[in-house]
């Protein structure tokens, strides 16, 4: 075939293929322009997955009558002229594509009136044709339908997934947006039935609520700001405590400068601040907002805005793990207990959003994170069902799992040596020899340079066994088959027992083995041991599993428990 140019029509359908991939694509613009707009009040409504139908209507400016044609052609925008603006970008959109590519490959269907006009005018386009422009009786805002989405493309429609997929995809997409601009009243409404709407009063953690439930929302800590994360850097949003996680990252928001992100980077930043904290497998729910100096990010990588590239990714990833990681361990309470009727423990569950939650800053400069994280000291009491320590604390009264406590300990003594790389290793009197399986030797050699560096001194020996010669110091009270053994056993639920194993994770799963059973009778004297040793701990609330090591009762839930006080 000769060379041609390519038809408009064409031309313009495959670069309507860079923006448009799928009906959350067409949502994500629309509510974008929305924003841009200075919409109060937006409404989504989406029916087929999205396929037959999504509607975005807003009470923003409006666009005037004479630029709508305008408006619908490729590369115009309202909110660019030079190239220098490209680097002062204050707008969600600005690449003038949107709008054109939805019309090139749909039915689509504007209604607008601007802010001072009289009436509104219709613009509809159907596969990139325009027909003509009409008034049209209007209130102030837009309104964009966007039916049979790649009516024309069947290409590119073949891709398209289940109703429900596509819904799924969306609802999480309009979600996000509820959650980073709590200012704006936001419903959802798809296949007839409303999903998801926001208050507008600029209260994140109600948006929260909207999105996670109120209970999730309400467990959930602000973001606190560490010291010397630098100028021209702002960081806010909401983390989970352990309890709540996922089995991936979906939950793992992350908004640069209003945009919806998906950076790898950032994202195993925040994961890494979960460090022992939560088990192997399961990831945290955050909802992180950065704001930096666009000068320090470049936002203009690709079409879809969904990437973006830092002046200096190393600055950026550190200042959020630290800040999350300061965060969880300032602020992630004992797990309240639950009783008959359940009562809150002070800020943390209640039936309503705590009135000072519900107006405090979303973020705070100064963060205690040594004091709250630690356990107080506590008052031994005595041991229950040979599983439990009850001791006595200034606050009221804490249940304490033996097991869970003690893996906490093990784990944080023998990371802390892993940390100085100075673990101890404790030389067997006569080496043994322990048999695995195939699949278990090969586990164990991947997992070798970790087990060294723990303080074992292992060796393949034949085809099927390992010889031991020491064992971490910490560990010496186990005997190093066991010991061994629990690198390539019982695996949690959902931890995968293929990959190659960080330290971190062999560390966990070798002091789970290691530590005092539940069952175990304890003298008192080794009871308060125990209590003295998870006093010291950096994490002690949870294990390194990231289960609960202790419930705690408050002086306040006793007394209304025996009706002394409200
Ligand atoms: P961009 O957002 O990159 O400017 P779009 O194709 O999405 O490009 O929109 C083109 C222009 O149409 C915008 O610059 C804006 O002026 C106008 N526009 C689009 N949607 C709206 C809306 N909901 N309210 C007001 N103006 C809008
Ligand atoms: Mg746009």
């Amino acid at each position: 075939m000769p060379i041609r140019q390519l038809s408009k029509e064409v031309s313009s359908a495959i670069a309507a293929g860079e923006v448009i991939e799928r009906p959350a694509s067409v949502v994500k613009e629309l509510l974008e322009n929305a924003i841009d707009a200075g919409a109060r009040s937006i409404e989504v409504r989406i029916e087929g997955g999205g396929k037959r139908l999504v509607q975005v209507s807003d009470d923003g400016e409006g666009i005037r009558s004479d630029e709508l044609a305008l408006a619908v052609g490729r590369y115009s925008t309202s909110k660019l002229e030079s190239v220098e603006d490209l680097r002062s970008i204050q707008t969600l959109g600005f690449r003038g594509e949107a709008l054109a590519s939805i019309g090139a490959v749909s039915r689509m269907e504007i209604v607008s009136r601007a802010r001072g006009e009289q009436a509104g005018s219709r613009l509809a386009v159907e596969g990139g044709l325009l027909a003509e422009r009409e008034p049209i009786g209007a209130s102030s805002g837009t309104l964009v339908r966007v039916q049979d989405l790649f009516f024309n493309v069947p290409a590119r429609k073949k891709f398209l997934k289940s109703d429900s997929t596509e819904l799924g995809w969306i609802a999480r997409l309009v979600s996000r947006y509820a959650m980073a601009y709590p200012a704006r009243r936001i419903r959802f409404e798809a296949e007839g039935r409303e999903r998801l709407r926001t208050s507008g009063s600029g209260n994140r953690r109600e948006a929260l609520a909207a999105v996670y439930g109120l209970q999730d929302a309400q467990a959930m800590v602000p973001l606190l700001e560490p010291a010397g994360i630098g100028t021209g850097f702002e960081l806010a949003g909401f983390i989970g405590p352990p309890p709540i996680h996922r089995s991936n990252r979906r939950e793992i928001t992350v908004f640069v400068n209003g945009r919806w992100i998906q950076d790898v980077g950032l994202g195993s930043a925040i994961t890494q601040a979960y460090h022992g904290l939560l088990m192997v497998g399961k990831y945290p729910v955050a909802a992180l907002f950065l704001e930096i100096a666009p000068g320090q990010v470049d936002v203009n990588v690709h079409p879809t805005k969904a990437e973006v590239r830092f002046a200096d990714p190393q600055l950026v990833f550190s200042a959020v793990q630290r800040a999350v990681r300061a965060s969880l361990l300032g602020q992630v309470p004992v797990h309240p207990l639950s009783l008959d009727h359940p009562q809150p423990a002070p800020g943390w569950t209640s039936s309503q959003l705590p009135a000072d939650r519900a107006e405090a800053p979303e973020r705070v400069i100064q963060l205690p994170v040594q004091g709250t994280a630690r356990v107080p000291i506590l008052r031994s009491v005595g041991q229950v069902g040979a599983t439990y320590l009850v001791a006595e604390g200034p606050d009221g009264v804490y249940l304490i799992d033996q097991h869970a406590a003690h893996e906490r300990v093990l784990y944080e003594r023998l990371m802390k040596q892993v940390d100085s790389q100075s673990a101890e290793s404790q030389a067997l009197l006569e080496a043994i020899t322990v048999e695995f399986a195939q699949t278990e030797m090969e586990l164990l050699a991947d997992n070798l340079s970790a087990l060294g560096t723990l303080g074992f001194r292992v060796e393949p020996f034949g085809p099927l066994a390992f010889r031991v010669r020491a064992v971490p110091a910490v560990l010496s009270g186990i005997a190093p088959d066991r010991a061994l053994r629990a690198v390539v056993e019982d695996f949690e639920e959902d931890e995968s027992p293929l990959a190659e194993e960080t330290e971190a994770r062999v560390a966990a799963r070798v002091c789970k083995r290691a530590a005092i059973k539940a069952g175990q009778i304890l003298s008192l004297e080794e009871q308060r041991e125990l209590l003295r040793d998870l006093e010291r701990c950096q994490a002690p609330r949870t294990c390194p599993h990231g289960r609960p090591t202790m419930v705690h009762l408050s002086v306040a839930a006793l007394e209304r428990q025996f009706g002394r006080r409200g």
